[in-house]
């Protein structure tokens, strides 16, 4: 029997709650998004009512519709791969966009952005395990990336997003997240402009205690608080 969302909500706070208290962080520090790919309505209004505050989508044209039917009471983040003629509805619809590996969407973020006179808060996704199947810019140029994108003044850079390898023992993830930290801390000492590192996105259902352990400050959870997908 699947369980309801509002019990899986509860067991997956209580775990953050344990992990960060155990490692010394508040949990107050811990943000979490609900991914809600293919997740219906009437499930997210559920999360909601049981307290959920940030919805993480995929997909634009899917995230559209349910962020017209749900509205805005909520924050709603960008998670999946963007793009650039989407643009214009993405940096409408969404209040972080934490899926942007490439200068070309920047630019065009920018360039939106600018014209609605507006600054448009991102997270630069790595690809830190540097698996050709996954979107991210490759570690060795995400400093080089992120200084381009540091110029243009109407986005202001929160921090970085990565998706590891699934590897069904956690602990086996914690290299890549700690990887993520340690490319956060040395962007950080860079002091470019319009960037922060005070996001780091890290940790999904299967991971994301060692995430936290690791430093994260957005988990990203989708199947532990709404079931299986499809
Ligand atoms: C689907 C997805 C998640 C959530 O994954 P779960 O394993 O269901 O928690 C998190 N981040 C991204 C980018 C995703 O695409």
């Amino acid at each position: 029997m699947e369980h309801r969302v509002i019990d899986n909500l509860i067991e997956v706070k209580e775990k953050i709650e344990k992990t960060a208290t155990k490692c010394g962080r508040s949990p107050d520090d811990i943000k979490l998004v609900a991914v809600s790919k293919m997740v219906g309505v009437e499930k997210i209004k559920e999360a909601i009512s049981a307290g959920v505050t940030i919805l993480g989508e995929n997909y634009l044209q899917e995230a559209k519709g349910k962020i017209e039917e749900v509205g805005k009471s909520v924050q709603w983040h960008m998670i999946g791969h963007l793009q650039t003629n989407k643009v214009k509805q993405a940096i409408e619809l969404f209040d972080l966009i934490q899926s942007v590996d490439r200068l070309s969407l920047a630019q065009e973020i920018h360039k939106r952005a600018k014209s609605l006179d507006k600054r448009v808060r991102i997270l630069v996704q790595v690809n830190i395990s540097e698996e050709d199947t996954k979107s991210g810019i490759e570690r060795e140029s995400a400093v080089s990336l992120i200084s381009e994108i540091a110029r243009l003044t109407n986005i202001s850079i929160e921090g970085l997003m990565t998706i590891p390898p699934y590897l069904l023992d956690p602990q086996k993830v914690r290299p890549y997240f700690k990887s993520l930290r340690e490319l956060g801390e040395e962007i950080e000492r860079r002091g470019f402009e319009n960037t922060s590192m005070k996001e780091l996105s890290m940790g999904m259902s299967n991971d994301f205690e060692v995430a936290i352990e690791e430093g994260a400050t957005i988990v990203r959870v989708g199947t532990a608080i709404f079931g299986e997908r499809g």
